[in-house]
């Protein structure tokens, strides 16, 4: 684990960075508190921070108080260092944020004893960061094919109305059906399906832009949102994604498969303001226009113009 020394006594600092690289702790240090702080701030900071309570720049008070007002994803823990011994003093110090404190000459038992705690905390934080990361992976993608689930494929598409509105841009959105998806399943298995799936989003996925979303809107269903495509472009989009997918062949154990999708096109403009289920009603007439046609064509119904593109 990274350590910041800070200190501006030179053989203090010494001493400190000497037992910490025997303890196996990597050590970063500073001489002042300006340098402290600085490094305090960098994206790869230490978690864990040695710091002498004074210093030219600024105390390890002053940038305890700094780390706690303005540095809130990461947790710093911080073992101020005192040669002060007056109480009120170390209650002050404790009151701008410090984690722990150890006074000057200190003993070296119990700077490293100070410091396992303090590392402890960094790593059980670190792993409390994680697990909620993993929650709110969870909670938001759709696990086999790890795009937006339908709820958060929803809230995205009823931003991106309200930002389209806002900005008077257009918003093109397309629904994807995977076309006899079911027959599929039934001939190949179930892990075949799945296979599929993962393979379309990644087709699908290849032809977006970066600020384009896409999520699993139902079993074989895909919504995907185009921020700033108008009528033309939604379906040149759609267009390319119904090539990439049937183009090639899936291979699925011994043989290939030609897997088609039917799209539903609707598009957002700058002068209309329909609501989200207008919307999303336009995408599935839409996609309907596309199925009648035959599938393995685009489809598309504006909330003011209905016109069907097909193949
Ligand atoms: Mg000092």
């Amino acid at each position: 684990m990274k350590v910041l020394v800070a200190d501006d006594s030179v053989i203090d600092r010494h001493i400190l960075e000497s037992s910490l690289r025997k303890w196996s702790y990597e050590t970063v240090t500073a001489c002042d508190g300006i340098e402290a702080w600085e490094l305090l701030q960098r994206p790869d900071a230490p978690r864990l921070a040695v710091l002498d309570w004074m210093m030219p720049g600024l105390t390890g008070v002053e940038i305890c108080q700094r780390l706690r007002r303005e540095i809130h994803n990461d947790y710093t823990y911080v073992l101020l260092l005192t040669s002060r011994s007056e109480r009120e003093d170390l209650v002050e110090g404790m009151d701008s944020g410090a984690d722990d404190y150890i006074r000057k000459p200190f003993d070296n038992h119990e700077l490293e004893v100070r410091l396992r705690a303090g590392r402890r905390i960094v790593e059980l934080q670190a792993e409390l960061v994680a697990a909620r990361e993993a929650l709110r992976v969870q909670a938001t993608t759709d696990p086999l094919t790890r795009i937006w689930n339908r709820g958060s494929i929803t809230e995205i598409l009823e931003k991106e109305i309200h930002r389209a509105r806002r900005e008077r841009s257009y918003l093109g959105v397309v629904l994807v059906d995977l076309d006899h998806f079911k027959t599929v399943n039934d001939t190949h298995g179930h892990l075949a399906g799945d296979a599929v799936l993962h393979e379309a989003v990644r087709r699908m996925q290849a032809c977006m832009r970066p600020y384009d979303s896409i999520g699993r809107y139902g079993g074989e269903e895909f919504l995907i949102v185009l921020p700033g495509c108008d009528a033309g472009a939604t379906v040149e989009h759609a267009e390319r994604l119904r090539i990439a997918l049937s183009s090639e062949a899936m291979n699925l154990a011994e043989s290939g498969v030609i897997l088609t999708a039917s799209f539903g096109c609707t598009v957002v403009a700058p002068d209309a303001q329909p609501t989200f289920e207008q919307v999303v009603h336009c995408a599935d007439e839409a996609l309907y226009k596309a199925k009648d046609s035959g599938r393995n064509a685009v489809g598309l119904v504006t909330p003011l113009v209905a016109l069907a593109q097909s193949r």
